[in-house]
């Protein structure tokens, strides 16, 4: 008899599916998993080739660069010694804040606690950030701002089938995440609207009963519009308003100041389209607004989330069943990997770095005075932007930024300009290549962790194989350092997950993301558990429908006005270029590139592109165009089609080399969470030639 797969869950995306490995000889198959509700075992062609990731180019051995430039392999020993001399000598050089730390959202709760931790106490520098900068902060600072806490989904994905009407902004769940799409399909089987907002008609548009194409860059006005139209026609729910919400008037005043005549001309969507979405949306009994990257990444992220959160609580929808604003995030733990110590203005359980009790708390849980923290740091991008000025040797974990970070060709020169650079990555990336120690780690499948998925449950990733020889933990990385770095404080690192994990428990006690009631034996009996979860609760699936998390109990209104892009489009680059995925690859690559199937389905970058504007270029399909922003050039071949607006081109971004698209993008940040505005910028089009 074949013995039980292990239970665990995908290496990839924050739907998290779940998923059982069973061995075969000396490897895995991948196992569906019917008793995770969640995807009820059905995987993506990520998930189903996962094991692969397993064998697919991996590192086992520690390399270090030798006299002659090239990376060679070494013991840990003395690759753990060159990284705690690189670090030791940047601050000996030049004060402790000359490291800097940057991790991913895709570590686990207990990598992402530990490496907060890591840089606090042992390298005591505040220059610590993470790449789910780069994915959700926009909607953190709003969900923050109006409701007092931020966790992507308040209630399940199990609560959408059951709305009347889904607002979809900026998301493509059928390439991102398609087993998550059924929910979307469910809710219009049970006579639910969905309305996806997209600049280009994806597959998921495609299943919407209304589809409005704004431009990029005006996710902003398109919601005040409709706020406007909800108050013009008398939508809104007073009562609701009066009873739960703060700064309405305020609010109001300002919508009424956009027009719908006025944002159809900024956004493109005609009026009549605003009306249905209005009626649609207000005539259900129960509606959601979900948004995703699209509206996120954008120097205006924070405000044009709010906007979409005003329409929520303006028509009552919040705070009630099967209704209500969430964010559909992206990395595997992009939710958890802010809640506990990775971003550069927080401490774990979601605490504010700048907090005096928060800092007591948690300095007493490590055992080190409240004043030896120090104090918040730069954000990604602009950590990124000094490295080689005032950060000279940076310690990056789970992340590929020369891929990934805006501006990337800038990003790849700052990483170069480094005293020191350690990167632990499982493979080879276009940013370890350019380290001076690389450190081969575990991955998924070979180690126990949790991951907080994009409902805000805590799920338990399970090890199902020996990691190959040669290859280590992140933990242990961790361990390792500080034992070199500040000898005696490597026992607050210790390298078993679970033990990390009750720290963690401790350390979140009484914060908003609150995990002291979680423990491994939970999470494995049921299934999963959602935060906030204090000693003796059950967790909290669904938030805020008796109260919000705000000192006074009730949301806030944001009274935001409209305003353009950071850069807007010109004579000399007049198109708008936005980015995203596609199906069979995820993030920078690093890891689905190095899957032949997935390769297959997905072999490289692409622009895509309407036929009137591939006619103004003059380029056909499949031949090769140059898209020239202010900050370089990228050349992919021409995807000739319809389902994209006249004046927009989109790149997927998973790939380095000439079609590298975040060369193109831009750095410009929003003002509060620091967001990168990935999802439009100004470009210009060029045929390539035949290359
Ligand atoms: Fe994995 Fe996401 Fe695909 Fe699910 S949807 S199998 S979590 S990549």
């Amino acid at each position: 008899m074949d013995a039980a797969p292990t239970l665990t869950h995908c290496p990839y995306c924050s739907l998290q599916c779940g998923m059982g490995l069973r061995r075969t000889g000396a490897g895995l198959d991948v196992v569906p998993r019917e008793d995770f509700e969640v995807n009820r075992g059905a995987l993506c062609g990520k998930g189903q080739s996962a094991t692969a990731l397993l064998g697919a180019g991996r590192l086992t051995s520690p390399l270090v660069r030798d006299g002659r430039g090239g990376l060679v392999a070494a013991g840990w020993d003395e690759a753990l010694d060159r990284i705690a001399r690189g670090l030791a000598a940047a601050q000996e050089g030049y004060g402790r804040d000359a490291v800097g730390v940057f991790g991913g959202g895709g570590l686990t709760n207990e990598k992402a606690y530990a490496l907060g931790k890591f840089a606090r106490i042992v390298l005591r520098t505040s220059q610590i950030d993470y790449n789910g900068r780069f994915c959700m902060s926009s909607a953190a600072a709003a969900g923050n701002r109006a409701f007092g806490m931020d966790r992507g989904l308040p209630f399940p994905l199990a609560d959408i089938p059951r709305s009347g009407c889904v607002i979809l902004v900026g998301s493509n769940p059928a390439d991102t995440m398609p087993p998550a799409l059924r929910y979307f399909t469910e809710l219009r089987a049970n006579g639910g609207k969905l309305i996806v907002i997209d600049p280009r008609r994806t597959r998921t548009a495609e299943q919407a009963d209304l589809h409005l194409a704004p431009r990029p860059g005006s996710d902003l006005a398109l919601a005040l519009g409709l706020l406007h139209l909800v108050v013009a026609q008398g939508r809104t729910d007073e009562e609701f308003i009066a009873a739960r919400t703060t700064g309405w008037e305020e609010t109001r005043a300002a919508v009424m100041a956009h027009w719908p005549e006025h944002v159809e001309r900024t956004t493109g969507v005609p009026v009549p389209q605003l009306r249905e979405t209005v009626r649609l949306f207000c005539e259900a009994q129960s509606s959601m607004v979900l948004t995703a990257r699209g509206p996120e990444q954008q120097a205006k992220g924070v405000d044009t989330v709010g906007a979409w959160i005003n329409l929520c609580l303006a028509t009552g929808r919040m705070g009630r069943p099967y209704s209500g604003y969430g964010c559909l995030t992206g990395q595997g733990n992009g939710q958890g990997g802010r809640e506990h110590g990775q971003k550069a203005d927080q401490l774990p359980g979601y605490r504010l770095l700048t907090d005096p009790e928060a800092r007591r708390h948690v300095a007493g849980v490590w055992g080190v005075e409240p004043d030896e923290l120090p104090g918040p740091g730069r954000s990604a991008y602009e950590l990124l932007d000094a490295l080689g000025t005032e950060v000279r040797a940076l310690l990056l974990m789970g992340s590929n930024p020369v891929v990934s970070a805006p501006r990337a060709a800038h990003v790849e020169g700052r990483l170069r300009s480094l005293d020191f650079l350690a990167v632990a990555d499982v493979v080879l990336s276009e940013t370890a290549a350019l380290a001076d120690v690389v450190l081969p780690v575990t991955q998924w499948a070979e180690e126990t962790g949790t991951m907080t998925s994009l409902e805000g449950r805590v799920l338990l990733r399970r090890r199902a194989i020996d990691p190959p020889e040669g290859v280590r933990g992140d933990l242990d990385v961790l361990h390792g350092l500080a034992q070199r770095l500040a000898p005696g404080r490597e026992k607050g690192f210790p390298t078993a997950p679970e033990e990390v994990f009750e720290e963690l428990r401790r350390a979140s006690a009484g914060g908003k993301a609150d995990y002291s009631g979680i423990s491994y034996g939970q999470i494995a009996a049921e299934g999963g558990v959602f935060w906030p979860c204090p000693q003796g609760s059950a967790g909290t699936p669904r938030l805020f429908l008796d109260r919000f998390a705000t000192p006074d109990g009730r949301a806030r209104f944001a009274p935001v006005t409209d305003r353009p892009a950071a850069e807007e489009t010109d004579a000399r680059y007049p198109v708008w270029l936005t980015t995203g995925r596609v199906l069979a690859q995820y993030q920078s690559g690093a890891q689905t590139r190095r899957i032949a199937e997935l390769n297959e389905a997905a072999p490289g970058p692409y622009v895509q592109l309407h036929p009137e504007l591939a006619a103004r270029v003059g380029v056909a399909d499949g031949e090769p165009v140059a898209v020239l922003s202010r900050r370089g050039r990228a050349v992919a071949p021409a995807r000739v089609s319809r389902d994209i607006r006249p004046d927009t081109v989109f790149m997927p971004f998973h790939w380095a080399g000439e079609g590298r698209a975040n060369t193109l993008t831009n750095p410009a940040l929003d003002p509060v969470s620091r967001m990168p505005e990935f999802k439009v910028c100004a470009v210009r089009l060029e045929a390539a030639g035949a290359s």
